[in-house]
């Protein structure tokens, strides 16, 4: 037997005890769209163990964090490519991760699995069990794994970094949303919006923060001309920076991207003096 076959062996019979558990408390500490089904979870419990790809080993072994799911090695090193993104950038988002559950396009497209996949007629991107320090990546994108690994730091952040956001958002959630909605505001646009940087984020403080995080990996967002509107946008974000969910780096390049976009509206004003001066100067 060879180490990786003892390896698997352990995490075959850890994966059985699991799965018992499983069976009779169901998900825990799960956060995103709601409590979704133990199904798939079960599914890649019991099958994982009869598969190891060298990329999954270098995920495992590179970051500490066990692998589960998908056999498929190009959609593992789509994810090993991703973490080291992330990493990169910042490696305290990664800090109470354990476990990363990649559910396969196989196995999400199964007539079998699929309609346990849906919450409320919605399919979801992936949910983060806090308690566990696993995340489950059904949409495989570096917006989606930074938004459940910010789940799982929010998880552990001390009560301070709470009662911080509270004083910028009160009890502005849930607010502007349309009803029955969860992803739209009433108007039905999805721009951001009183500090909320997508509707999604307006439905409790834990999809603020992970919204917030998600989009720290898409640097284009910040030209928004919306986020000019509030002064939450980075008042959140320099709380963020505090708390290491971004690095001092990615607070510093999305400040400048803030503040070197002035909306249109503010360049016309500053347009409009420069003409105003020339012609009260030529008077
Ligand atoms: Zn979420």
């Amino acid at each position: 037997m060879t180490k990786i076959d003892e390896k698997k062996t352990k995490k075959a019979k850890k994966n059985l005890v699991k799965v018992a558990l499983f069976g009779t408390l169901g998900g825990i500490g799960i956060n995103h769209f709601g409590s979704p089904t133990t199904l798939p979870e079960l599914y890649y419990s019991v099958t994982d163990s009869f598969t190891t790809t060298p990329t999954e080993k270098k995920i495992e072994e590179n970051f500490g964090i066990d692998y589960e799911g998908d056999p498929n090695e190009e959609r593992q090193k789509e994810l090993e490519d991703i973490l080291h993104q992330i990493y990169d950038n910042n490696p305290k988002l990664l800090t109470y991760c354990k476990k990363i559950v990649l559910h396969s396009e196989a196995v999400k497209n199964s007539s079998l699995v699929k309609p346990f996949l849906s919450y409320n007629g919605l399919s979801y991107n992936g949910y983060a069990e806090g308690l566990l320090g696993t995340i489950n990546i059904i949409n495989l994108s570096v917006g989606t794994i930074a938004h459940e690994l910010a789940h799982l730091k929010d998880y552990h952040a001390p009560k301070e970094f709470h009662e911080q956001l509270d004083r910028i958002f009160g009890d502005s959630y849930k607010k502007d949303l349309k009803d029955g909605k969860i992803e739209v505001w009433n108007d039905d646009s999805t721009e951001p919006r009183n500090g909320f940087v997508v509707p999604y984020g307006a439905n409790s403080p834990s999809e603020n923060v992970a919204t917030y995080i998600g989009r720290s990996y898409s640097p284009q967002f910040w030209e928004d001309e919306q986020l000019h509107q509030s002064d939450k946008y980075l008042r959140t974000l320099t709380l963020l920076a505090k708390y290491d969910f971004i690095s001092p780096k990615q607070f510093k390049e999305i400040k400048e991207t803030l503040e070197n976009n002035p909306p249109l509206t503010k360049l016309f004003k500053i347009l409009n003096q420069d003409v105003q001066e020339k012609i009260s100067t030529k008077k």
